[in-house]
């Protein structure tokens, strides 16, 4: 025999309970169905009881609503008016419902009893419709199940409950069915399994029936590896032990409801929970078998929400034996849950997890039994935190394993989760912790990657800047996508896209084929500071600020948002180039934090620069000189000059073919070289401020100070025959002219426009290229050459994306 139980989802509509026929149809052998209410029904019979013990007339109109929802399911179910028994055998408990309730309204109160009662209906109106429609037999739960209040809950009274379902056995036909969660006390008045309980009662069935399987049928492929509903890449577990499940579903897994398990288990009867609407799905086995080596350490993670976390903390508390069981027996009087316990070693403080809504009730018992203890201060403080959630990872194979923990906490620590408390059974099967519950989506997101339960990670990014840079790398990310989940098994989404004063955001993520024209025609008005707000705001795990402006005001923010657990990439060099303590305070926020703070582009654009020179640094190389050519618009004038290309012209020339900034001047000025210049030395490990560099402008001074652009480029002119004769000069003593940045040992630097020989790795240095020289202990003779594309939106663009997918480390 099996027991099979239908949820609420499951027996929600017509359709639905055709599937369930097909199911049911489907199994050999005599079958014992349970049928949950249909889904949301038993929530709306209680708001209406609740509404009608408030004296609130509109209990009336949600009664109306939840019968008129059965009669659409039997109009479906059975069309032909003339067979329709049914409708006569619903009718009289339509009425009963409703004139319990009117009994409610009238007496303004709503006893334990009649909640009890009215809460069960959905179950009584959907196995009569559902056991019609099956051409099973209908038993009524009530009248064999019995159950018994221990601190406010309902538990089933097991043994009085197989006695009566033992002599009920020999009397099963083929197919039988059950309603699930309601049952009787031992007066006989109607009572409930808990919410959830329908699981329970199929369960209690099976171990009654020594069925020889339990089937969960429900809205999800099995048990998985979290909460669909909060991480959409959990997936199904194939196996779980006893232990495991009950673990998972008592820390919030609601797949199952955790008194399940135990009859069950007992008899060892296994439970398949199995997906309605996907019955050839191999669904989730849960059986005696544990400790199988080839499964994962880590076999799911569950979570509650709307608990709060109590401590009681004092010195008096120290040594004294009997202070816990005390707390406990205070609390279980008043018939408070304790989900989580943690004390601290020291035992000066215990801390545990309740439901919120029993925080008063709660404070006021502890209040109570320790009050000697309070008054001689004995005990310093009852402090609760409110707002708060229980996140349990679970595994029987965490036993054999090492760094459990250390990975758990380094993982969520590193995306800005602060933990409260945490708890380890010493059987060693799970670790659970307290964390506010705005972090639980963060949590369960880190947690599951980092336990590798996501068969990919995911970065969510947060662009500024849409102009050249921006838009290729977002182009960028559109074309490789798909690659990088392929091949990386990494999943970059654009999460928020800012341009000057607009932006848009997507949790789920934008599309890169079209967000920056979103951002146009849709984006909401705000400044880099609301961007930044928001994405602090939206608090989502592996958040990654993309800086692709050029802007001293988006690079403001990096501080806040790497202190926000927030890593940041960029391709803009002001931050690192300002004041060195601004600098090294980038770095060192983004070192405790845990997150990564990236700006390879913002030297030689692509070309992979900083990397080595970190490299080199780590593996204790000491930087001894650098030498480089980091301006590709200089590089191109010097090499454009001639006789027939003067000057002002190639000034002309390179900003029209875009090699230049659209202003020249700052480039001509020198200061681009100056600022890569000093980002170089200091990862060479050189605590240089701007001002320590010399700088000889690219022209003089004087050029560089007119008044407008205009009046620059016609004044230029006076410098084309200085030029034309330093080149000359150097093409006669076969040499090239280089503006070239120049880094010593003693920390002196340099820039300037020097000339150099044929033996030199700059002089064949062509176009628009940069080139990086670097010297160290082992390098002596022979420098490190790092040569190629330093410039350009599209090896800038990479470069970004490249660092991006460093931050992933994957
Ligand atoms: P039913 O009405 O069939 O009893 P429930 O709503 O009680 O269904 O339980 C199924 C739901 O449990 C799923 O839709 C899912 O949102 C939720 N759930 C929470 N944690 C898990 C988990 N670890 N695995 C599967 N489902 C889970
Ligand atoms: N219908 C009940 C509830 O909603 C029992 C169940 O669904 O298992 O709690
Ligand atoms: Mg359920």
């Amino acid at each position: 025999m099996k027991v099979l139980k239908f949820g609420g989802t499951s027996v929600g509509s017509a359709e639905n309970i055709a599937k369930v026929k097909s199911i049911v149809e489907a199994t050999q052998g005599p079958v014992v169905v349970v049928v949950s209410a249909i889904g949301g029904i038993t929530d709306r019979l209680i708001r209406a009881a609740r509404m009608a013990g408030d004296g609130n007339s509109g209990y009336a109109s949600e009664i109306d609503y939840i019968i008129s929802i059965h009669q659409q399911i039997i109009q479906s179910l059975f069309p032909d008016p003339s067979s329709n028994a049914i409708q006569m055998e619903l009718l009289p408990m339509f009425d009963e419902l409703k004139s319990i309730i009117k009994g409610v309204f009238l007496t303004r109160e709503l006893t334990d009893k009649s909640l009890a009662g009215i809460s069960g209906f959905g179950e009584r109106l959907s196995s009569k419709i559902i056991a019609e429609f099956l051409g099973a037999q209908w038993f009524d739960s009530r009248l064999y199940i019995k159950s018994y209040v221990e601190y406010g809950r309902p538990r089933a009274d097991l043994h009085t409950t197989y006695k009566l379902l033992a002599e009920l056995k020999n009397r099963l036909g083929n197919l039988s069915l059950f309603p699930g969660f309601i049952c009787s006390n031992a007066q006989n008045e109607n009572s409930t399994l808990g919410r959830g309980g329908s699981d329970y009662t199929a369960s209690i069935l099976a171990s009654a029936f020594e069925a020889q399987m339990l089937e969960i049928w429900t809205d999800v492929d099995g048990f998985m590896t979290a909460d669909p509903k909060i991480i959409s890449r959990a997936y199904c577990i194939k196996h779980l032990s006893y232990a495991e499940a009950m673990e998972l579903s008592h820390f919030g897994a609601k797949v199952i409801y955790p008194p399940t398990i135990l009859p069950v288990y007992q008899k060892n009867i296994p439970i398949t929970i199995k997906n309605t609407f996907n019955p050839n799905a191999p669904g989730t086995l849960i059986d005696g078998v544990k400790e199988i080596p080839e499964e994962r350490q880590i076999k799911g993670i569950s979570s509650i929400k709307n608990v709060a976390l109590l401590t009681v903390q004092g010195i008096g508390m120290v040594g004294v034996s009997g202070i816990a069981m005390r707390l406990f027996a205070s609390l279980a009087e008043k018939e408070v849950n304790v989900i989580l316990i943690s004390q601290a070693s020291s035992e000066n403080s215990i801390s545990i997890v309740i439901d919120s809504r029993q925080t008063d009730i709660a404070r006021h018992a502890i209040e109570k039994e320790f009050k000697r203890e309070l008054d001689e201060r004995q005990i310093s403080n009852i402090n609760i935190d409110d707002e708060m959630a229980v996140v349990a990872i679970v595994g029987e194979n965490m036993k054999h394993t090492t760094g459990m923990a250390g990975l758990l906490f380094n993982s969520v620590g590193k995306n800005g989760v602060n933990v409260y408390a945490i708890a380890q059974g010493a059987s060693e099967l799970n670790i659970s912790f307290v964390i506010k519950e705005k972090d639980i989506k963060k949590a369960l997101n880190v947690i599951h990657e980092a336990f590798f339960l996501s068969d990919y990670s995911r970065l969510n990014l947060f662009i500024v800047g849409k102009g050249t840079v921006g838009s290729k790398l977002i182009h960028k990310i559109a074309t490789q996508r798909e690659k990088l989940i392929k091949n990386n098994s990494l999943k970059i989404r654009v999460v928020g896209l800012a341009g000057r004063n607009t932006m848009v955001f997507d949790k789920d993520g934008l599309n890169p084929e079209n967000v920056i024209e979103q951002l146009n025609r849709e984006g909401i008005p705000g400044n880099v500071s609301s961007f930044r707000d928001r994405i602090i705001e939206m608090n989502l795990a592996n958040s990654v600020f993309v800086d692709c402006s050029a802007s001293e005001d988006v690079a403001a923010l990096y501080q806040s948002l790497l202190e926000a657990n927030v890593s940041v990439v960029t391709a803009n060099k002001i931050a690192s180039s300002s004041s060195f303590a601004t600098y090294r305070k980038l770095k060192e926020t983004a070192r405790k934090k845990g997150v990564k703070f990236f700006y390879e582009t913002n030297v030689g654009a692509g070309l992979p620069i900083i990397a080595p020179i970190n490299d080199l640094v780590r593996s204790g190389e000491k930087i001894l000189r650098l030498e480089a050519v980091l301006s590709g618009t200089l590089n191109y004038i010097v090499n454009t000059l001639s006789e027939d290309q003067p000057l002002s012209q190639v000034i002309i020339d390179a900003k029209e073919k875009g090699f230049s900034e659209p202003d020249p001047r700052i480039d001509l000025s020198g200061t681009d070289v100056v600022r890569k210049a000093l980002i170089l030395a200091r990862e060479a490990g050189y605590p240089l401020e701007q001002s320590d560099v010399e700088v000889e402008p690219f022209v003089p001074q004087s050029y560089l100070e007119l008044p407008s652009l205009e009046l620059f480029m016609e004044k230029i002119k006076e410098m084309d025959a200085l030029f034309e004769d330093r080149r000359k000069k150097a093409v006669a003593n076969n040499k090239k002219l280089r503006y070239a940045a120049q880094m010593t040992a003693d920390g002196k630097a340099k820039v300037g426009l020097i000339e150099v020989d044929r033996m030199h790795p700059f002089f064949d240095l062509e176009g628009s290229n940069n080139i990086v020289l670097i010297w160290s202990e082992h390098y002596f003779e022979h420098p490190m050459q790092i040569k190629g594309y330093g410039a350009g939106a599209d090896v800038t663009a990479a470069g970004v994306l490249a660092d991006i997918i460093k931050v992933a480390n994957v």
